[in-house]
Formats: structure tokens, sequence, C-alpha cells
């Protein structure tokens, strides 16, 4: 069943994006994962899942596991996240902040720092390419992701290597993976030091009903949040008192079954309450999405007009992790496309 109308959808593809959730393994094209899989000799019944568009839970982990097997070395990597890049600008999205889980494959000689340079390389390739054929432009920052199976150790050498690489484009650091995993107290030590080395902080929280940890996130004061599908009244409240803005992505919390149908989804009550909310993919490759469906999905199950589907594009530019006169560029590029298409409209 579509759940967004196509006339709107066309609407959507012409309004400049933000994407400020979106991760690098999540967002492959599935054409380049089943040309991997190939190359990789997987078992050639994968073929099938990948191949299909509508995915239920269960077929969604299976392709991340996929796609974990067919991204093991550098030159794959960089072509992916180069990939990445090209879909999101296709799309209409003037600014990503892409975010990864640094790997070690010792077996295939990747570290940490050899992984995130690949990705920044690959990042690096797209916006060359995009500014050489005059195409629309795309603003690219990085975030390094700490996986919840990983111990303290492990989250601070993600930090301090986000910290050594912050003048090429890391902007932060994320907190994911399997959220019924781990303990907060585990990564809060070396969220801290990223707070110190003056990186910006993403947290995912509350995708399953966890108070006590989502009230240690709230307390720690994060740049902003994802998700936040389970709350109690309480924790509602606290999260309201605290403006952090929320990353919302509304296909993934319907397939993931967190939430329950599009128009039951929380984006309206955030949004009504005049919480910031951002409206982003996720996971478009995984979940057959893109930002523009996002958006179309939202005007279908919120009942938005056309404007307020700017405003809420627009004011993503307060919540992204970049400095203040990088944000200004932002919002004259807003300023220019809206122009254009006014012109174009009278045309
Ligand atoms: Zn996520």
């Amino acid at each position: 069943m579509q759940h967004y109308c196509e006339e709107e959808l066309k609407f959507c593809q012409a309004l400049p994006k933000i994407e400020l959730h979106a991760h690098l393994n999540g967002s492959l094209r599935d054409a380049t994962i089943r040309k991997l899989a190939i190359k990789r000799q997987l078992d050639p019944s994968l073929t099938k899942l990948i191949e299909k568009g509508d995915r239920t839970l269960s077929e969604c982990f299976k392709l991340f596991d996929v796609i974990h097997q067919i991204t093991t070395d550098h030159e794959t990597i960089t072509g992916i996240a180069s990939e990445v890049v090209e879909d999101f600008a296709a799309d209409n999205v003037r600014y990503l902040e892409l975010r990864t889980t640094p790997k070690t494959r010792s077996e295939h000689g990747m570290t940490k720092r050899s992984y995130t340079e690949a990705v920044l390389k690959g990042m690096q390739e797209a916006q060359g390419r995009q500014r050489a054929s005059k195409g629309r432009s795309i603003a690219v920052r990085l975030l390094l992701s700490i996986d919840r199976r990983e111990d303290a150790a492990a989250a601070l050498e993600t930090v301090q290597l986000a910290a050594e690489l912050q003048s090429r484009g890391v902007v932060g650091i994320d907190l994911s993976g399997n959220p019924t995993l781990g303990q907060w107290s585990t990564w809060e030590p070396a969220l801290q030091e990223a707070r110190r080395q003056g990186l910006k902080i993403t947290l995912h929280a509350a995708e399953v009903y966890n108070p006590a940890e989502t009230e240690a996130m709230l307390h720690f004061r994060p740049d902003r949040l994802g998700h936040m599908c389970c709350l109690d009244e309480r924790l509602e409240a606290l999260h309201y008192s605290t403006g952090i803005p929320v990353e919302l992505c509304l296909s993934s919390n319907i397939i993931t079954e967190s939430v329950a149908s599009y128009p039951e989804h929380h984006f309206h009550p955030f949004y009504s309450a005049g919480h910031p909310v951002i409206l982003c993919t996720d996971d478009s490759g995984v979940f057959s999405t893109s930002l523009s469906k996002e958006f179309a999905i939202a005007a279908q199950a919120f009942q938005f007009s056309r404007l307020q589907l700017w405003q809420i594009s627009e004011a993503a530019i307060d919540h992204t992790f970049l400095n203040e006169e990088e944000k200004q560029d932002l919002r004259k590029e807003f300023e220019n496309a809206r122009l254009k298409l006014q012109a174009e409209k009278c045309s």
C-alpha cells in the first residue's frame, strides 16, 4: 500500500532538504548490494531478498547481515560512501550528515581509522564529482557511531578518532545498535570526552521502553536524539522541557514495528507542541525509501500544507552540527531555491 500521493512526491523532490539521520550501510542501493553479493559469491537465495522492495522486519535484519558480509575492503567502502552521497544529492538533499560505525577487520587489514578514511575518501570523491558536473551541490559531514555492543575502551577509541579527524569533516558522535544490549554507563565517559573535544552528540534513544536509560540520556543533554518512540508521560514531559531536537524516521519506525501506523506516529504530537523535529530516513536502502518519500508520507499522514513541509525542511538547518556561518550559507541556498521555484511557477 502506498502511503503518499505521486503529485506530492514531485513537490517533495523539488524541495531542498537536510538529512541528519542516515546510516551509511543502510542507505545502500539494492543494485549495489546485489552486485557485491554476486562478486563475493554469497548464497544465491539472497538475491530474491535483495530484489524485494517491501521488506518485513526479519528480511530487513537479514539484509543488514548481507551488507555486513559484503563491505569488507577499503575500495568497497569508498565506493558505497560515494554512491550514497550521490543518491542523497539526486534526491535534492543539500546537506547530509552520514553516520557509520568504524570497523576493525584485521583479516582484511582494516582498522577503525583506515575504515573511516575510506568513508571520507568516498564522500569527498562524490562531492568533487557533483561540483565538477555543476549539478546540485551537496555538503556532507560524518558522524562516527559507537555500537552498543562496544565496551568503554572501544567507545573511547572511536571518540579519539573522531576528534583527530574533525578537520576532515567528522563533526560528531552517535550511539546506536541493538537497543536491548549494553548499559548507558559503559559509553557515558567516552561521550563526555567527545563533548570535551568539541564534538556534537546524538543518541538513538527510547527505541524500546527503558525509562532509566532514557532519563539518564536526557540528563546528559545530547545535541540531538533519535527516535524517542517509547516514552511514558513523565519522560515525554522531561524531553519537552529539555528542548532537545529529535530525528524522526517514519518508515523505519513502521517497518521495525515501533509505531503502529503513520497517522499515529509521534512526529505529529512533537510537531504540534512546537518541539524541534527533523524528518530523516534512517536506512533509505533497506527500508526502500528516500527523504522526499518521507516528506510525502508526512504530508499525507498529518495533512501538512506545502508551506509546512517547506518550513519543516528549512528548520532542520538550525539543528545541523555545522557552525553558524555554514548554517547561514545553507539558509541562503534555501532562499535561492525558493525564489527559483517561485520563478518557475510564474513562467
Ligand atoms: Zn538510526
